[in-house]
């Protein structure tokens, strides 16, 4: 799949006055730079899935997704680029009569949506009922929400190959914590790992990846939950514009912005020695800037 530039993946130092000049520094691995829709760490925890389709020889993929969803977007391109169906499975009936812009470019991707209550969502996991959705579904490989299974940690740990080993401490943002799990498995047990997680509570991941994840020396924090999965007060889009100002990186509402919150707060506090360097993971996420463009000094996608 050659429309996707792994190559341009840069690491773009970020302003020492940023960080006070507190550490040796800080770099930002731009995986949002890979392309447009399948951006960043989505494209890595779905390249394998798509392989594993096209080997099977399936019609298709289906996945599952909110109504804001990166990896529902990132599904549909990417499915599209290799001449494969996609089905997204949407949380909430309500969104099917105002479709979000997330959603309508999905359906311009040609992915087929089917809007699912938000109750009988939580079956997403559940084996009879993803058998049953198979059946109705016939030959399309089904991809868990968030691509958040082997072939996805597995491609994720890829990403560890644009991190160089000079680097001390790895951020990136989480949310069902696969591109933590692969990439924490993939590097030197001697890189601490930071997981920031945009929702409350969001540190039960800890114990949720143990299974998944066989190297020590990493956490995950949701302390910069900042009101919770999708809330963007204030706060958050006035660091965003300053951070745009002083480092010209567009960050995502979601993501990356709250994760550089955070960071920013850690360096403060001195968490990090000052000989530390750190290198933060953009995870891509900027078409769901939309929905807020008028407030931010630079454009979504
Ligand atoms: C999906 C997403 C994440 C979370 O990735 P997980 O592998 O589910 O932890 C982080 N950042 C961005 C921008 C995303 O779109």
């Amino acid at each position: 799949m050659d429309i996707i530039n792994e190559g341009a993946c840069i690491v773009q130092p970020l302003s020492p006055g940023w960080y006070n000049n507190r550490v040796a520094g800080i770099d930002m691995l731009r995986l949002d730079a890979i392309h447009p829709i399948i951006s960043g760490n989505k494209w890595f925890k779905l390249k394998l899935n798509i392989a594993h389709a096209l080997k099977e020889g399936s019609k298709g993929v289906l996945t599952f997704g909110g109504a804001y969803s990166n990896h529902l977007v990132a599904t549909a391109a990417a499915a599209r680029e290799n001449n494969l169906s996609s089905v997204g499975i949407v949380r909430g009936l309500h969104h099917q009569h105002q479709p979000t812009d997330t959603l309508l470019k999905c359906v311009a991707y040609g992915m087929q949506l089917k809007y699912i209550t938000i109750q009988e969502y939580r079956h997403k996991t559940d084996e009879e009922w993803l058998i049953a959705l198979s059946a109705q579904y016939a030959d399309h490989i089904i991809i868990p929400e968030g691509g958040a299974n082997e072939e996805g940690r597995m491609g994720a740990g890829e990403i560890a190959q644009h991190i160089p080993a000079c680097y001390t401490h790895i951020c990136l943002p989480v949310g069902t914590g696969t591109t933590l799990a692969g990439i924490r498995n993939a590097l030197p047990e001697a890189q601490e790992i930071i997981g920031f997680a945009p929702l409350k509570g969001g540190d039960y991941l800890n114990e949720a990846l143990r299974p998944f994840i066989h190297k020590a020396n990493w956490h995950i924090t949701d302390r910069w939950h900042l009101g919770g999965f999708g809330k963007h007060g204030d706060e958050l889009i006035t660091f965003m514009n300053d951070f745009y100002g002083i480092n010209k990186i567009p960050l995502d509402i979601i993501y990356t912005g709250k994760m550089m919150v955070g960071l920013h707060a850690m360096v403060a506090e001195n968490y990090f020695s000052p000989d530390a360097h750190i290198l933060c993971i953009h995870t891509g996420g900027l078409q769901g800037n939309t929905s807020v463009s008028e407030r931010l000094c630079y454009a979504g996608s």
